[in-house]
Protein backbone atom coordinates (compact mmCIF):
# COMPACT_ATOMS: atom_id res chain seq x y z
CA UNK A 1 0.00 0.00 0.00
CA UNK A 2 1.46 3.73 -0.75
CA UNK A 3 -0.72 5.29 1.74
CA UNK A 4 1.89 5.78 5.06
CA UNK A 5 -0.37 7.60 6.98
CA UNK A 6 -2.30 6.17 9.88
CA UNK A 7 -5.33 4.01 9.40
CA UNK A 8 -8.52 5.22 10.50
CA UNK A 9 -10.45 2.53 12.43
CA UNK A 10 -14.29 2.21 13.79
CA UNK A 11 -15.41 -0.26 15.75
CA UNK A 12 -18.50 -2.03 14.75
CA UNK A 13 -21.06 0.33 15.50
CA UNK A 14 -19.03 2.56 13.74
CA UNK A 15 -17.66 4.61 16.74
CA UNK A 16 -14.16 6.04 16.24
CA UNK A 17 -11.03 4.35 17.58
CA UNK A 18 -6.97 5.23 17.41
CA UNK A 19 -6.19 5.07 14.58
CA UNK A 20 -3.18 2.46 13.30
CA UNK A 21 -0.13 1.84 11.76
CA UNK A 22 -1.25 0.49 7.85
CA UNK A 23 0.79 -2.82 8.88
CA UNK A 24 -1.49 -3.43 11.95
CA UNK A 25 -4.60 -2.54 9.79
CA UNK A 26 -3.48 -5.06 6.95
CA UNK A 27 -2.67 -7.82 9.27
CA UNK A 28 -6.56 -7.33 10.66
CA UNK A 29 -7.81 -6.94 7.29
CA UNK A 30 -6.08 -10.58 6.49
CA UNK A 31 -7.73 -11.89 9.36
CA UNK A 32 -10.57 -11.19 8.42
CA UNK A 33 -11.14 -9.36 11.87
CA UNK A 34 -11.96 -5.84 9.99
CA UNK A 35 -13.22 -5.14 6.68
CA UNK A 36 -12.27 -1.65 4.29
CA UNK A 37 -14.66 0.78 5.25
CA UNK A 38 -13.66 3.91 2.92
CA UNK A 39 -11.20 4.13 0.96
CA UNK A 40 -9.90 8.08 1.19
CA UNK A 41 -8.95 8.30 4.24
CA UNK A 42 -8.15 4.56 4.29
CA UNK A 43 -10.69 3.15 6.97
CA UNK A 44 -11.71 -0.09 8.39
CA UNK A 45 -14.63 -1.03 10.50
CA UNK A 46 -13.65 -3.78 13.18
CA UNK A 47 -15.98 -6.75 13.80
CA UNK A 48 -15.99 -6.07 17.65
CA UNK A 49 -16.73 -3.31 19.82
CA UNK A 50 -13.93 -1.10 21.09
CA UNK A 51 -12.76 1.68 22.91
CA UNK A 52 -10.25 4.76 22.19
CA UNK A 53 -7.35 5.09 24.31
CA UNK A 54 -5.59 8.67 23.10
CA UNK A 55 -7.30 12.15 22.39
CA UNK A 56 -6.59 13.63 19.26
CA UNK A 57 -6.28 17.36 17.86
CA UNK A 58 -7.28 18.48 14.77
CA UNK A 59 -4.80 21.35 13.38
CA UNK A 60 -6.21 23.66 10.64
CA UNK A 61 -3.83 26.37 8.77
CA UNK A 62 -6.00 27.76 6.26
CA UNK A 63 -4.88 29.35 2.55
CA UNK A 64 -6.22 30.78 -0.07
CA UNK A 65 -5.59 27.92 -2.71
CA UNK A 66 -4.68 25.30 -0.16
CA UNK A 67 -5.38 24.48 3.77
CA UNK A 68 -3.16 21.86 5.57
CA UNK A 69 -4.88 19.95 7.65
CA UNK A 70 -2.74 17.48 10.64
CA UNK A 71 -4.33 15.20 12.97
CA UNK A 72 -2.41 15.08 16.03
CA UNK A 73 -1.72 12.87 19.57
CA UNK A 74 0.55 14.49 21.58
CA UNK A 75 3.57 14.85 19.82
CA UNK A 76 3.25 12.53 17.18
CA UNK A 77 1.58 13.39 13.70
CA UNK A 78 -1.29 10.95 13.12
CA UNK A 79 -2.54 11.87 9.74
CA UNK A 80 -1.92 14.62 7.50
CA UNK A 81 -3.47 15.99 4.10
CA UNK A 82 -3.57 19.18 1.61
CA UNK A 83 -6.92 20.20 0.47
CA UNK A 84 -7.19 22.45 -2.30
CA UNK A 85 -10.18 24.75 -2.61
CA UNK A 86 -11.89 25.73 -5.80
CA UNK A 87 -12.62 29.03 -5.09
CA UNK A 88 -10.72 30.71 -8.19
CA UNK A 89 -13.22 28.63 -10.17
CA UNK A 90 -15.81 29.69 -8.93
CA UNK A 91 -14.90 33.39 -9.08
CA UNK A 92 -14.52 32.46 -12.58
CA UNK A 93 -17.33 30.61 -12.96
CA UNK A 94 -19.72 33.08 -11.87
CA UNK A 95 -18.09 36.06 -13.26
CA UNK A 96 -18.67 34.06 -16.64
CA UNK A 97 -22.25 33.44 -15.75
CA UNK A 98 -22.84 37.59 -14.76
CA UNK A 99 -21.35 38.89 -18.17
CA UNK A 100 -23.90 36.10 -20.06
CA UNK A 101 -26.81 37.32 -18.14
CA UNK A 102 -25.73 41.57 -18.68
CA UNK A 103 -25.43 41.05 -22.07
CA UNK A 104 -28.96 39.24 -22.13
CA UNK A 105 -30.71 41.64 -20.67
CA UNK A 106 -29.10 44.42 -22.60
CA UNK A 107 -30.24 42.25 -26.25
CA UNK A 108 -33.47 41.29 -24.47
CA UNK A 109 -34.63 44.11 -22.60
CA UNK A 110 -33.36 47.49 -23.15
CA UNK A 111 -35.93 49.71 -22.32
CA UNK A 112 -36.78 48.11 -18.73
CA UNK A 113 -35.50 50.07 -15.49
CA UNK A 114 -32.06 48.50 -14.00
CA UNK A 115 -33.42 46.67 -11.02
CA UNK A 116 -30.58 44.32 -10.00
CA UNK A 117 -29.71 46.52 -6.74
CA UNK A 118 -33.02 45.90 -5.21
CA UNK A 119 -31.16 42.92 -3.42
CA UNK A 120 -30.55 42.44 0.58
CA UNK A 121 -27.65 40.42 1.62
CA UNK A 122 -27.98 38.52 4.83
CA UNK A 123 -25.96 39.63 7.90
CA UNK A 124 -22.69 38.18 7.73
CA UNK A 125 -22.69 37.01 3.88
CA UNK A 126 -19.44 36.60 2.43
CA UNK A 127 -18.78 35.53 -1.80
CA UNK A 128 -19.47 32.22 -2.69
CA UNK A 129 -15.70 31.60 -3.60
CA UNK A 130 -14.69 31.93 0.18
CA UNK A 131 -18.00 30.43 1.46
CA UNK A 132 -17.02 27.08 -0.77
CA UNK A 133 -13.45 27.49 1.69
CA UNK A 134 -15.23 27.29 4.53
CA UNK A 135 -17.66 24.31 3.79
CA UNK A 136 -14.44 22.77 2.05
CA UNK A 137 -13.03 22.91 5.70
CA UNK A 138 -15.75 22.28 7.38
CA UNK A 139 -17.16 19.30 5.92
CA UNK A 140 -13.35 17.51 6.25
CA UNK A 141 -13.33 18.63 10.03
CA UNK A 142 -16.88 16.67 10.40
CA UNK A 143 -15.77 13.81 8.49
CA UNK A 144 -12.05 13.78 10.91
CA UNK A 145 -14.66 13.98 13.83
CA UNK A 146 -16.74 10.69 12.88
CA UNK A 147 -13.64 9.04 11.82
CA UNK A 148 -11.27 9.57 15.06
CA UNK A 149 -11.82 10.41 18.69
CA UNK A 150 -11.15 14.08 18.23
CA UNK A 151 -11.33 16.26 21.18
CA UNK A 152 -9.73 19.90 20.17
CA UNK A 153 -9.20 21.88 17.14
CA UNK A 154 -6.46 24.51 16.56
CA UNK A 155 -6.45 26.92 13.54
CA UNK A 156 -4.74 29.62 12.38
CA UNK A 157 -6.53 32.89 12.83
CA UNK A 158 -4.63 35.42 11.81
CA UNK A 159 -1.68 36.08 9.50
CA UNK A 160 -0.35 39.00 12.12
CA UNK A 161 -1.47 39.53 15.73
CA UNK A 162 -2.08 43.00 15.66
CA UNK A 163 -3.38 43.56 19.58
CA UNK A 164 0.38 42.09 20.53
CA UNK A 165 2.04 44.87 18.54
CA UNK A 166 -0.07 47.49 19.61
CA UNK A 167 0.16 46.64 22.78
CA UNK A 168 2.73 43.93 23.82
CA UNK A 169 2.07 43.78 27.52
CA UNK A 170 -1.49 42.21 27.47
CA UNK A 171 0.79 38.85 26.67
CA UNK A 172 0.39 35.81 28.90
CA UNK A 173 3.06 33.72 27.38
CA UNK A 174 6.67 33.60 26.91
CA UNK A 175 6.25 33.66 23.11
CA UNK A 176 4.56 37.40 23.60
CA UNK A 177 7.37 38.80 25.80
CA UNK A 178 10.43 38.16 23.58
CA UNK A 179 11.79 37.71 20.33
CA UNK A 180 8.02 36.90 18.65
CA UNK A 181 6.79 40.19 19.02
CA UNK A 182 9.57 41.78 17.13
CA UNK A 183 9.69 39.39 14.98
CA UNK A 184 6.16 39.94 14.52
CA UNK A 185 6.26 43.60 13.46
CA UNK A 186 9.54 43.13 11.35
CA UNK A 187 7.03 40.40 9.12
CA UNK A 188 4.67 42.19 9.07
CA UNK A 189 6.28 45.54 7.98
CA UNK A 190 7.77 43.61 5.34
CA UNK A 191 4.58 42.36 4.04
CA UNK A 192 2.76 46.12 4.72
CA UNK A 193 5.62 47.83 2.32
CA UNK A 194 5.53 45.17 -0.32
CA UNK A 195 9.58 44.71 0.55
CA UNK A 196 10.33 47.86 -1.03
CA UNK A 197 11.77 51.31 0.52
CA UNK A 198 9.20 53.97 0.48
CA UNK A 199 11.46 56.77 -0.40
CA UNK A 200 12.95 55.13 -3.41
CA UNK A 201 11.35 51.79 -4.38
CA UNK A 202 14.42 49.92 -3.90
CA UNK A 203 13.64 45.85 -3.72
CA UNK A 204 15.92 43.32 -2.21
CA UNK A 205 18.14 45.15 -0.29
CA UNK A 206 19.36 45.86 3.34
CA UNK A 207 16.44 47.53 5.03
CA UNK A 208 16.06 49.74 7.84
CA UNK A 209 12.81 50.63 10.07
CA UNK A 210 12.18 54.42 9.68
CA UNK A 211 10.53 56.16 12.55
CA UNK A 212 8.41 58.12 9.79
CA UNK A 213 7.87 61.23 12.56
CA UNK A 214 11.52 60.93 13.94
CA UNK A 215 11.45 60.03 17.40
CA UNK A 216 13.86 63.04 18.48
CA UNK A 217 10.77 65.14 17.34
CA UNK A 218 7.91 63.49 19.13
CA UNK A 219 7.06 60.47 16.76
CA UNK A 220 5.95 57.65 18.74
CA UNK A 221 6.73 53.72 18.53
CA UNK A 222 3.39 52.62 17.08
CA UNK A 223 3.61 50.54 14.20
CA UNK A 224 1.55 53.11 12.21
CA UNK A 225 4.43 55.43 12.62
CA UNK A 226 7.33 52.65 11.24
CA UNK A 227 7.74 52.90 7.56
CA UNK A 228 10.35 50.57 5.71
CA UNK A 229 13.31 52.38 4.45
CA UNK A 230 16.51 51.25 2.70
CA UNK A 231 19.81 52.26 4.23
CA UNK A 232 21.21 54.97 2.25
CA UNK A 233 17.67 56.64 2.38
CA UNK A 234 17.50 56.02 6.22
CA UNK A 235 20.81 57.95 6.49
CA UNK A 236 19.66 61.02 4.21
CA UNK A 237 16.11 61.43 6.15
CA UNK A 238 18.30 61.32 9.56
CA UNK A 239 16.00 63.31 12.09
CA UNK A 240 13.97 65.50 9.42
CA UNK A 241 10.42 65.48 9.21
CA UNK A 242 9.20 64.13 6.64
CA UNK A 243 7.95 67.30 5.20
CA UNK A 244 11.14 68.57 4.68
CA UNK A 245 12.64 65.53 3.58
CA UNK A 246 9.96 65.25 0.75
CA UNK A 247 9.88 68.66 0.37
CA UNK A 248 9.87 68.33 -3.20
CA UNK A 249 7.55 65.08 -3.42
CA UNK A 250 4.53 66.44 -2.04
CA UNK A 251 2.78 63.57 -4.26
CA UNK A 252 4.95 60.24 -2.80
CA UNK A 253 4.65 62.19 1.23
CA UNK A 254 1.16 61.71 0.57
CA UNK A 255 0.87 58.57 -0.68
CA UNK A 256 3.36 57.29 2.65
CA UNK A 257 1.07 59.10 5.17
CA UNK A 258 -2.04 57.23 3.41
CA UNK A 259 -0.26 53.53 3.42
CA UNK A 260 1.31 54.10 6.56
CA UNK A 261 -2.21 54.59 8.04
CA UNK A 262 -3.78 51.79 6.78
CA UNK A 263 -2.95 49.29 8.89
CA UNK A 264 -5.23 47.01 10.90
CA UNK A 265 -8.43 47.66 9.04
CA UNK A 266 -6.01 46.45 6.00
CA UNK A 267 -5.32 42.63 7.34
CA UNK A 268 -8.84 42.60 9.37
CA UNK A 269 -10.19 42.26 6.07
CA UNK A 270 -7.97 39.96 4.36
CA UNK A 271 -8.91 37.51 7.38
CA UNK A 272 -12.49 37.34 7.08
CA UNK A 273 -12.65 34.04 5.84
CA UNK A 274 -10.93 32.83 8.77
CA UNK A 275 -12.93 34.78 11.26
CA UNK A 276 -16.15 32.91 9.64
CA UNK A 277 -14.37 29.72 9.43
CA UNK A 278 -13.92 30.03 13.78
CA UNK A 279 -17.20 31.01 13.82
CA UNK A 280 -18.46 27.99 12.29
CA UNK A 281 -16.01 25.55 13.62
CA UNK A 282 -16.86 26.64 17.10
CA UNK A 283 -20.51 25.97 16.29
CA UNK A 284 -19.50 22.16 16.31
CA UNK A 285 -19.09 22.14 20.13
CA UNK A 286 -15.58 21.25 20.21
CA UNK A 287 -12.77 23.80 21.94
CA UNK A 288 -11.07 26.21 19.45
CA UNK A 289 -7.98 26.87 19.61
CA UNK A 290 -6.35 29.80 17.68
CA UNK A 291 -2.97 30.82 16.48
CA UNK A 292 -1.18 34.26 14.76
CA UNK A 293 0.27 33.36 11.85
CA UNK A 294 3.80 34.42 13.09
CA UNK A 295 3.08 32.07 15.60
CA UNK A 296 3.22 28.76 13.42
CA UNK A 297 6.27 30.00 11.29
CA UNK A 298 8.30 30.42 14.73
CA UNK A 299 7.03 26.99 16.05
CA UNK A 300 8.33 25.73 12.57
CA UNK A 301 11.35 26.99 12.36
CA UNK A 302 12.07 26.02 16.60
CA UNK A 303 11.38 22.83 15.62
CA UNK A 304 13.30 22.02 12.24
CA UNK A 305 10.86 21.11 10.37
CA UNK A 306 10.39 22.08 6.13
CA UNK A 307 7.45 24.06 4.86
CA UNK A 308 4.78 22.42 3.61
CA UNK A 309 0.71 23.30 3.92
CA UNK A 310 0.45 20.32 6.38
CA UNK A 311 3.26 20.86 8.65
CA UNK A 312 2.88 24.60 8.78
CA UNK A 313 -0.75 23.15 10.53
CA UNK A 314 1.08 21.03 12.68
CA UNK A 315 2.53 23.80 14.26
CA UNK A 316 -0.69 25.70 14.04
CA UNK A 317 -1.27 27.62 17.95
CA UNK A 318 0.19 27.48 21.25
CA UNK A 319 -0.52 23.82 21.86
CA UNK A 320 2.30 22.90 19.70
CA UNK A 321 4.41 20.75 21.78
CA UNK A 322 7.99 21.01 22.10
CA UNK A 323 8.70 17.82 20.30
CA UNK A 324 6.84 16.53 17.34
CA UNK A 325 7.22 12.93 15.75
CA UNK A 326 7.47 12.84 11.93
CA UNK A 327 7.95 9.29 10.96
CA UNK A 328 8.05 8.66 7.01
CA UNK A 329 4.49 9.95 6.21
CA UNK A 330 3.07 10.80 3.24
CA UNK A 331 0.15 13.79 2.97
CA UNK A 332 -2.84 12.80 1.74
CA UNK A 333 -3.51 15.49 -1.34
CA UNK A 334 -7.51 16.67 -1.18
CA UNK A 335 -8.68 18.19 -4.40
CA UNK A 336 -12.42 20.20 -4.33
CA UNK A 337 -13.62 18.79 -7.72
CA UNK A 338 -16.92 20.10 -6.73
CA UNK A 339 -20.65 18.33 -7.79
CA UNK A 340 -20.79 19.07 -11.41
CA UNK A 341 -22.18 21.78 -13.28
CA UNK A 342 -26.43 22.83 -13.20
CA UNK A 343 -25.69 24.62 -17.32
CA UNK A 344 -27.73 22.31 -19.43
CA UNK A 345 -26.27 23.76 -22.56
CA UNK A 346 -22.77 24.61 -23.43
CA UNK A 347 -22.06 27.77 -25.24
CA UNK A 348 -19.83 28.31 -27.76
CA UNK A 349 -17.75 31.51 -27.85
CA UNK A 350 -20.72 33.81 -29.41
CA UNK A 351 -22.73 32.17 -26.90
CA UNK A 352 -24.87 29.75 -29.14
CA UNK A 353 -25.55 26.21 -27.80
CA UNK A 354 -22.69 24.12 -28.60
CA UNK A 355 -24.07 20.92 -27.27
CA UNK A 356 -27.67 19.15 -27.14
CA UNK A 357 -28.80 19.56 -23.73
CA UNK A 358 -27.27 17.34 -20.74
CA UNK A 359 -29.11 14.75 -19.47
CA UNK A 360 -30.80 14.65 -16.70
CA UNK A 361 -29.41 11.62 -15.46
CA UNK A 362 -26.72 11.59 -13.55
CA UNK A 363 -25.60 7.83 -13.27
CA UNK A 364 -24.70 5.45 -15.61
CA UNK A 365 -24.52 1.51 -14.82
CA UNK A 366 -24.55 2.45 -11.37
CA UNK A 367 -21.57 4.72 -11.86
CA UNK A 368 -21.32 8.28 -11.78
CA UNK A 369 -18.57 11.11 -12.95
CA UNK A 370 -16.49 11.42 -10.08
CA UNK A 371 -16.01 8.36 -8.44
CA UNK A 372 -12.69 6.48 -8.17
CA UNK A 373 -12.25 2.90 -9.81
CA UNK A 374 -10.15 0.18 -10.66
CA UNK A 375 -10.66 -1.18 -14.11
CA UNK A 376 -9.15 -4.29 -15.27
CA UNK A 377 -9.44 -4.80 -18.86
CA UNK A 378 -8.65 -7.92 -20.41
CA UNK A 379 -9.79 -8.08 -24.02
CA UNK A 380 -8.91 -5.05 -27.20
CA UNK A 381 -6.15 -2.18 -27.60
CA UNK A 382 -6.27 -0.84 -24.16
CA UNK A 383 -5.39 -4.24 -21.94
CA UNK A 384 -4.15 -3.23 -18.39
CA UNK A 385 -5.47 -2.23 -15.08
CA UNK A 386 -6.55 1.55 -14.38
CA UNK A 387 -7.29 3.10 -11.47
CA UNK A 388 -8.49 6.80 -11.21
CA UNK A 389 -11.39 9.33 -11.58
CA UNK A 390 -14.13 8.20 -13.99
CA UNK A 391 -16.09 10.50 -16.42
CA UNK A 392 -19.21 8.37 -17.41
CA UNK A 393 -21.22 8.31 -20.50
CA UNK A 394 -24.91 7.34 -21.47
CA UNK A 395 -23.26 4.42 -23.68
CA UNK A 396 -21.11 2.96 -21.02
CA UNK A 397 -17.59 3.51 -22.81
CA UNK A 398 -16.18 5.59 -19.99
CA UNK A 399 -12.91 7.85 -19.71
CA UNK A 400 -10.86 7.17 -16.79
CA UNK A 401 -8.07 9.58 -15.59
CA UNK A 402 -5.19 7.99 -13.84
CA UNK A 403 -2.22 9.56 -12.21
CA UNK A 404 -0.25 9.93 -15.32
CA UNK A 405 -2.72 10.20 -18.32
CA UNK A 406 -6.77 10.14 -19.40
CA UNK A 407 -8.00 6.70 -21.07
CA UNK A 408 -11.01 6.88 -23.05
CA UNK A 409 -13.00 4.40 -24.30
CA UNK A 410 -13.13 2.01 -21.59
CA UNK A 411 -16.31 -0.19 -21.10
CA UNK A 412 -18.30 -0.11 -18.12
CA UNK A 413 -18.05 -4.20 -17.83
CA UNK A 414 -14.72 -3.77 -16.35
CA UNK A 415 -15.21 -1.05 -13.92
CA UNK A 416 -14.97 -1.76 -10.51
CA UNK A 417 -15.69 1.28 -7.19
CA UNK A 418 -12.94 1.75 -4.98
CA UNK A 419 -14.69 4.52 -3.34
CA UNK A 420 -17.92 6.61 -4.73
CA UNK A 421 -17.74 10.20 -5.76
CA UNK A 422 -18.14 13.11 -2.88
CA UNK A 423 -16.73 15.76 -4.42
CA UNK A 424 -13.24 15.57 -4.11
CA UNK A 425 -10.26 13.47 -5.88
CA UNK A 426 -7.46 12.38 -4.07
CA UNK A 427 -3.61 11.61 -4.63
CA UNK A 428 -0.69 11.15 -2.71
CA UNK A 429 2.09 13.49 -1.79
CA UNK A 430 5.62 12.91 -1.36
CA UNK A 431 6.89 10.71 1.43
CA UNK A 432 8.41 12.78 4.11
CA UNK A 433 11.23 11.06 6.06
CA UNK A 434 12.34 13.47 8.73
CA UNK A 435 13.82 12.25 12.15
CA UNK A 436 12.43 13.75 15.55
CA UNK A 437 13.67 16.43 16.55
CA UNK A 438 14.02 18.05 20.37
CA UNK A 439 13.32 21.37 20.70
CA UNK A 440 14.76 22.06 23.81
CA UNK A 441 18.63 20.88 22.38
CA UNK A 442 17.85 22.26 19.04
CA UNK A 443 16.56 25.71 18.98
CA UNK A 444 19.98 27.43 20.06
CA UNK A 445 21.20 25.93 17.08
CA UNK A 446 18.52 26.55 14.81
CA UNK A 447 18.40 30.25 16.01
CA UNK A 448 22.29 30.68 15.18
CA UNK A 449 22.51 29.19 12.01
CA UNK A 450 23.30 32.06 9.28
CA UNK A 451 19.89 30.64 7.22
CA UNK A 452 18.09 31.23 10.09
CA UNK A 453 19.01 35.08 10.36
CA UNK A 454 18.57 36.12 7.19
CA UNK A 455 14.96 35.18 7.58
CA UNK A 456 14.84 37.20 10.82
CA UNK A 457 16.75 38.93 12.48
CA UNK A 458 15.78 38.94 16.21
CA UNK A 459 19.30 39.42 18.02
CA UNK A 460 18.71 43.04 18.23
CA UNK A 461 15.35 43.26 19.48
CA UNK A 462 15.31 39.92 21.82
CA UNK A 463 18.52 41.74 23.88
CA UNK A 464 16.62 45.06 24.09
CA UNK A 465 13.63 43.12 25.17
CA UNK A 466 15.05 41.54 27.63
CA UNK A 467 17.25 44.29 28.98
CA UNK A 468 13.97 46.16 29.19
CA UNK A 469 12.16 43.61 31.07
CA UNK A 470 14.93 43.57 33.30
CA UNK A 471 14.44 46.83 34.42
CA UNK A 472 10.58 46.33 34.23
CA UNK A 473 10.12 49.07 31.58
CA UNK A 474 7.75 47.62 28.96
CA UNK A 475 6.37 51.12 27.16
CA UNK A 476 9.04 51.17 24.71
CA UNK A 477 9.45 48.57 21.97
CA UNK A 478 12.56 49.53 20.22
CA UNK A 479 15.20 51.65 21.73
CA UNK A 480 18.68 53.25 19.26
CA UNK A 481 18.99 56.37 17.79
CA UNK A 482 16.53 59.00 16.34
CA UNK A 483 15.73 57.89 12.58
CA UNK A 484 16.01 54.17 13.51
CA UNK A 485 19.00 51.86 12.77
CA UNK A 486 17.95 48.58 13.41
CA UNK A 487 18.87 46.41 10.39
CA UNK A 488 16.74 44.08 9.17
CA UNK A 489 19.18 41.66 7.24
ZN1 LIG B 1 15.50 54.03 -0.42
Amino acid sequence: MLNRNSVFVLDTNKNPCDPIHPGKARKLLSQNKAAVFRQYPFTIILKEVSKPTKKYRIKIDPGAKFTGLALLSKANIVWCAELEHRGFQITEALTKRRTLRTTRRNRKTRYRKARFLNRKRPKGWLPPSLMSRVFNIESWVKKLCRLAPVSAISMELVRFDTQKMVNPEISGTEYQQGELMGYEVRQYLLEKFNRTCVYCGAKEVPFNLDHFHPKSKGGSNRVSNLVLSCVPCNQNKDNQLPADFLSDKPKLLALIENQRKKPLADTAAVNTTRWKLKEVLESSGLPVEVGSGRLTKYNRKRLGISKSHWSDAACVGVSTPNTLNIQNYQPLLIKAMGHGSRQMVKPDKYGFPRTSPKLRQKSFYGFQTGDIVKAVVTKGKKIGTYVGRVAVRKTGSFNIKTKTETVQGISHKYCKHLHKSDGYTYSFGELVKQKTVNFVQKVGQVLDTPVQLSLFDISELTTETKSQTKRGQHTKKFDGLDGEQLSLF
